[in-house]
């Protein structure tokens, strides 16, 4: 039996048969939806046209439901997710789940570059305190500048809420380190505890490939900055 796959072949009324092992080779001419699918995919981070192609096939063999629930998720993704008002995390609410914790110690504040890096440290189980994400690090290379980061509305926060300490975790790089001396200086003669994670990761390396344990020496271990 042939399953509603919701397509049909190229030039005709037989459907697409889902159990072909093959389908490259029953379709040598591609669709105009098709191929605008393989473009879509093929913009995605690491996949060249050969892996966009294998994906644009799947999601043809794979029944409507499933390939309309990947469809979907993007969309929710787009309409639902934004920023958190407060520390710029994702958040599907005006505040993310970490800020709306009272059970977070809220006299800590650990700075991060990403929000994936709020996952990383959350993975540890180290930390209970609030985050910051910044959106990015300063890169001058890149042409990112402090403006076009959220260092600005972190400098008002740290100055108008009632935070103890600074963990500054910005990733153990270069540009990492220039973000987290800059965010210093901003808070220079401002009475605060700063710190930097200690360096347990890898210099060079990214919060996010950073093992849960050693993640968690990081937190530990931390250093004061003044
Ligand atoms: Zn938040």
């Amino acid at each position: 039996m042939i399953q509603d796959s919701g397509l049909v072949a190229s030039g005709g009324s037989t459907p697409f048969d889902p159990r072909s092992p093959t389908p490259e080779s029953r379709m040598p001419e591609l669709t105009e939806s098709v191929t605008r699918m393989i473009k879509e995919i093929e913009k995605l981070p690491g996949i060249g046209r050969k892996s966009a192609e294998r994906i644009a096939y799947h999601l043809l063999k794979v029944d409507k439901i499933e390939a309309l629930a990947l469809a979907d998720s993007i969309r929710a993704v787009k309409e639902n997710v934004r920023y958190c008002r407060d520390c710029f995390n994702l958040a599907e609410e005006d505040l993310c789940d970490i800020c709306r914790d009272p059970q977070r110690n809220q006299s800590l504040l650990c700075v991060v570059e990403q929000p994936r890096d709020v996952i990383a440290l959350e993975q540890t189980g180290s930390f209970d305190g609030l985050y910051h994400v910044l959106l990015g690090r300063i890169a001058p290379l890149d042409k990112i500048g402090p403006d076009q980061l959220t260092i600005g509305p972190l400098v008002k926060r740290i100055k108008s809420e009632a935070f103890e300490e600074i963990i500054l975790g910005t990733n153990p790089t270069t540009e990492g380190d220039g973000t987290a001396f800059y965010i210093v200086k901003q808070l220079e003669g401002f009475p605060i505890k700063m710190t930097r994670l200690a360096r347990g990761i890898t210099s060079g390396s990214d919060l996010q490939f950073a093992n849960k344990e050693m993640l968690a020496d990081a937190l530990q271990g931390r250093q004061s900055l003044k």
